[in-house]
C-alpha cells in the first residue's frame, strides 16, 4: 500500500502539550493564523538600499559603481546573516529559552533530523529512564515513513517540531513559495501523525535567507537554532560531544543533538547514545531542568 494512503495511527494527544499557548490542534491547521511580519532593521535597510541605488541609476547614471558597489556589500550582508544559524538580522531567532524560563532554571534539549528507527526508541527510553522531556526537529518525510514511532515520541510526553519536509541542503537557496510548500508540508505531515501542529521551526543546517521569516510569520512558526551544538553527525567521539554540550552549561541553554545521520563511535555506537547519559548527569548535577521550547514559553 502507498504510504500516503496508510490509515492515520493517532495516538492519545498529551495533555501537558495542549496546555501550552502555542500547541494547536489539528483541526486549527488549516486555519492557522498568520501572526505579522515585521521586517527585521537590516532588511528595512536593505529595502531601503535598493529603492536608493535604483531611483540614483535614474537620475545620475554615471554613479552606477557606487550602487552596484552598495548593493554587493548589502548581499554579502544578507548572505552571511543567513550562513549564521544563530543570527537575528534576519529575523528573530531563539538561541536560548525566554528569561521566565532561565528564572525557572529550564534548559532544552532538542534532537534533530528523526525519526530514525535504530536510535530515536533507544534515545526516549534513555530520557524515559531520568524522566527527561526533550524537543524533536523532525523530518516531514521521515515522519511520514516512520508514523508509529513519531507518534511514540509524542505520547511519551516530548514535543515535535518542524526541520522541514525532505530537509534538502540547498534549502537556504529557494525562493518563498519552495520555502512556504516545503514546511507546510511537513507541518501538516506532523500534525495528521501526532495531532499537534508543530510552533517551532528549525532550517536544515540552521542555514536560511530573508524569504524565510516572512514565511514562517505566515505559517505562525517561531524559527529555533541552539546554544551550543557539538557536530554530533561528524563527531564519533561521546566524550569530546558531551563536553562541547555541557561547558559553560547554564540555565536558558538550547543544546543540539541528532538522532538522526548520527555519526557512529570507532565500535559503531550512534554518539548520542553514549553522549547523552553524560551529558544528563551534568544537566541534574547543576540543578536544571529539561524541559520542551513549548513548554519554555509558558
Ligand atoms: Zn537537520
Amino acid at each position: 500500500m502507498p504510504l500516503e494512503r496508510l490509515p492515520l495511527e493517532r495516538p492519545p494527544l498529551v495533555s501537558g502539550l495542549l496546555d501550552a499557548r502555542c500547541a494547536r490542534a489539528l483541526s486549527t491547521v488549516a486555519m492557522t493564523m498568520p501572526r505579522p511580519w515585521k521586517p527585521a532593521p537590516l532588511i528595512r535597510l536593505s529595502a531601503a538600499l535598493h529603492a536608493a541605488a535604483a531611483a540614483g541609476m535614474l537620475l545620475r547614471p554615471e554613479t552606477w559603481p557606487w550602487a552596484a558597489g552598495a548593493l554587493v556589500a548589502n548581499h554579502g550582508l544578507l548572505t552571511a546573516a543567513g550562513l549564521s544559524p544563530r543570527s537575528r538580522l534576519l529575523g528573530p531567532n531563539w538561541t536560548r529559552l525566554p528569561p521566565p524560563a532561565i528564572a525557572r532554571r529550564e534548559i532544552a534539549l532538542t534532537i534533530d533530523d528523526g525519526p530514525d528507527p535504530e536510535v530515536t526508541p533507544r534515545v526516549l527510553d534513555l530520557l524515559d529512564e531520568r524522566h527527561v522531556r526533550a524537543t524533536f526537529f523532525v523530518i516531514g518525510r521521515l515522519v511520514r515513513r516512520h508514523r508509529a514511532l513519531a507518534g511514540e515520541i509524542v505520547a511519551r510526553g516530548h514535543a515535535l517540531e518542524n526541520h522541514s519536509e525532505h530537509h534538502r541542503k540547498t534549502f537556504s537557496l529557494h525562493g518563498p513559495r519552495w520555502l512556504e510548500r516545503e514546511i507546510r508540508a511537513a507541518q501538516q505531515t506532523i500534525a495528521e501523525v501526532s495531532g499537534v501542529a508543530p510552533c517551532f521551526f528549525r532550517a536544515p543546517a540552521g542555514l536560511r535567507n530573508p524569504f524565510l521569516e516572512p514565511v514562517l510569520a505566515r505559517l505562525d512558526l517561531q524559527l529555533a537554532s541552539w546554544t551550543r551544538r557539538a557536530f554530533d553527525t561528524r563527531n564519533g567521539d561521546a566524550g569530546a560531544v558531551a563536553n562541547a554540550l555541557r561547558k559553560d552549561l547554564s540555565a536558558g541553554d538550547i543544546l543540539l543533538l541528532h538522532d538522526g545521520n548520527a555519526a557512529r563511535s570507532p565500535h559503531g555506537t550512534p554518539v548520542i547514545l553514549a553522549a547523552l547519559p553524560r551529558l544528563l548527569d551534568s544537566i541534574k548535577e547543576a540543578g536544571l531542568t529539561p524541559v520542551t521550547l513549548d513548554t519554555a514559553r509558558r
